[in-house]
């Protein structure tokens, strides 16, 4: 391809909103286009990219036995109500009537539309085990689009179902899917970590995330430095700490004054102990049920000052569907004071406490009562807690759950999602088969998908410089890159066109830059756009019979002969791709 030609207009500017260096570099070198909030044009150097993680993706869930399919992106309401998520899912599901007064969606993802399709067709277990994906636009009208392809609304998904006899042999599924997306991954460049997840509302018993590891990612991950544990820091355990809880003593707790003193660090500060002896009071709000059966209960979640709250372990512990900290109206009508002064003495909700907030003697916490506290507070004595349960979302420096090791903590982007969903969508939609002994019993199932565009601005958060892109040559959108110093048609010009024409007769994806551009233009795009190998030619090279090539990744230079160019490119593509 002729730069000339080629669409690919880079900007010296990113647009001011862009805060994420793949949002800003995507835009600034020619890869996509916004179009409306969380939607975007791919150019062709995007497409390019897009299609070779694509074609990463169709490689290895074809090579695990996976079938291609490809559904619509239009809905019918009918199945989700069978399913039961037309109410449930909220307002992620853009929901439409059409002329006909029928309601759909934009599907946000497929189980309904795939469970239909294959219970159809699929009667017998001689027709299991089935495993069917598509790589497809998905919308889900997210609150937040963010940082360009990293959270749009209308993004690129390959998204795969399993269909199995029984549980053991949906593990098999879910197992050979896991080591499939070991190998997409390590395909496109990623550092990555699978890590135990939330199932969250898509439901289903066991899940790993698959997160590139960034630090501007949005999730917060834990990994252990000992074992193999990693977890989302939503899911992470932690071991319960050791040592008994001290002896209650005679007394009772002391009302202080703490004028105007809300927040840890002003309560602590002023009363003059550490964070880890107050018991910091957070009041909570927990659903259950549906619809006319939905209960909503408040409870008080209590920490130590210095620990922060996961609230879905709140969640998990009360088998709720959703819990949210109280608004301040409901906090000051639990606790009959301002927000800020929640403690457990005397509450008349239940309190759950964490274990470790359990352990504290002789603790600080608030009074119920506007600027006031009590100090000298413990378990039991004064207070009795309903459960003491695991509430703390872990950080970097605990004890790993599993073993004698320590947690890191690190940032992630979720490029991949795993999930044994088990009967949650087969048993209310009736997706069955008939078994070896003639009896009907519902399909087990397992659903995976991989963020297919957001691989592409993954990858760019992970290899980028100040000068732009760096792309691994599986995801680069060419392999390399010819720059011809010459005016267009003159000697230089026509040598480095040879030179592009035996590459591309070579198999090297290669583009051409003849346009009739300074040099420090032409540098200056391709090290914005990425090309792992570059090769320039000018003047001077062209009298002493070599060129330059430069390899992106890290900023090696190397004098080579014209005649030998097409082996050293080749060569060096294989060493960057083997790194
Ligand atoms: P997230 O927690 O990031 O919202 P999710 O749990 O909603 O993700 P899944 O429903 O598991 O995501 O979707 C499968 C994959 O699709 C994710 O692992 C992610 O890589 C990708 N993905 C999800 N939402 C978006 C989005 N808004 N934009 C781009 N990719 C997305
Ligand atoms: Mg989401």
């Amino acid at each position: 391809m002729k730069m000339s030609r080629f669409h690919a207009p880079t900007l010296r500017d990113a647009p001011r909103d862009a805060e994420l260096p793949s949002h800003k570099l995507l835009i600034r070198a020619g890869f996509i286009r916004q179009v409306t909030a969380g939607v975007y044009n791919l150019l062709p150097l995007g497409l390019r990219t897009v299609r070779k993680i694509a074609a990463i993706v169709r490689d290895e869930m074809d090579s695990a036995g996976a079938q291609e399919v490809l559904m619509p992106t239009v809905q019918p309401a009918e199945l989700w109500e069978e399913s039961g998520r037309w109410k449930k899912y909220g307002p992620e599901l853009l929901r439409f009537t059409d002329r006909k007064g029928n309601d759909g969606c934009l599907g946000p993802t497929h189980e309904e539309v795939i469970v239909d399709l294959v219970r159809r067709d699929v009667r017998s277990y001689k027709q299991l085990p089935l495993n069917l994906y598509q790589i497809q636009g998905k919308f889900r009208d997210e609150i937040r689009p963010r940082g360009g392809l990293m959270r749009g609304r209308e993004f690129m998904m390959k998204d795969a179902y399993s269909f199995d006899v029984d549980h053991d042999a949906a593990r098999a599924s879910y197992q050979s899917m896991y080591d499939a997306y070991f190998k997409i991954f390590a395909r496109c460049g990623l550092d990555f970590r699978p890590v135990e997840a939330d199932a969250g509302n898509i439901g289903g018993s066991m899940t790993h995330e698959f997160q590139v590891l960034a630090d501007t990612g949005e999730d917060a991950i834990v990994s252990c430095s000992e074992c193999d544990y990693a977890a989302n820091v939503e899911m992470a355990e932690l071991p319960a700490p050791a040592g008994d809880i001290g002896p209650a003593g005679d007394g009772a707790p002391q009302r202080v004054d703490t004028p105007g003193k809300k927040t840890v660090a002003e309560v602590t500060g002023f009363l003059g102990v550490g964070a880890d002896r107050l018991l910091k009071t957070l009041i909570v709000v927990a659903a259950s049920g549906e619809g006319d059966d939905e209960t909503t209960e408040v409870y008080a979640a209590i920490l130590r000052g210095d620990r922060e709250l996961n609230i879905l372990k709140v969640k998990r512990a009360l088998g709720a569907h959703t819990v949210e900290l109280a608004d301040d109206a409901t906090v000051v009508e639990v606790t009959g004071a301002p927000v800020g002064y929640a403690g457990p003495v005397g509450l008349s909700v239940p309190v759950l406490i964490d274990p470790e907030a359990a352990r504290v003697v002789d603790a600080v916490c608030g009074a119920n009562a506007a600027d006031q506290h009590f100090i000298g507070v413990q378990l039991g004595r004064d207070f009795d807690p309903k459960r003491i349960i695991d509430l703390r979302m872990a950080e970097g420096g605990d004890p790993c759950p599993r073993c004698q090791g320590t947690l890191r903590a690190f940032r992630g982007i979720e490029v991949g999602h795993v999930f044994l969903l088990g009967t949650d969508y087969s048993e209310p939609m009736g997706c069955t088969f008939l078994d070896r002994n003639g009896k009907t019993a519902p399909m087990v199932m397992g659903c995976y998908g991989i963020g297919v565009t957001r691989i592409m601005a993954a990858a760019i958060e992970q290899r980028h410089d100040d000068k732009g892109i760096k792309w691994p040559v599986s995801l680069a959108p060419f392999e390399c890159a010819v720059l011809s110093l010459g005016k267009p048609g003159d000697v230089v010009a026509q040598a480095a066109e040879e030179i592009y024409e035996g590459l591309r007769s070579a198999g090297v994806e290669t583009l051409f830059d003849d346009r009739k551009e300074r040099a420090g233009v032409k540098f200056a795009d391709a090290e914005l756009i990425g090309f792992p190998v570059v090769v320039v030619l000018g003047k001077r090279g062209l009298d002493s019979g070599q060129v330059e090539v430069k390899i992106r990744s890290d900023g090696s230079k190397y004098d080579v002969a014209i005649d030998g160019i097409v082996d050293f490119v080749t060569h060096q593509l294989g060493e960057l791709a083997a790194r």
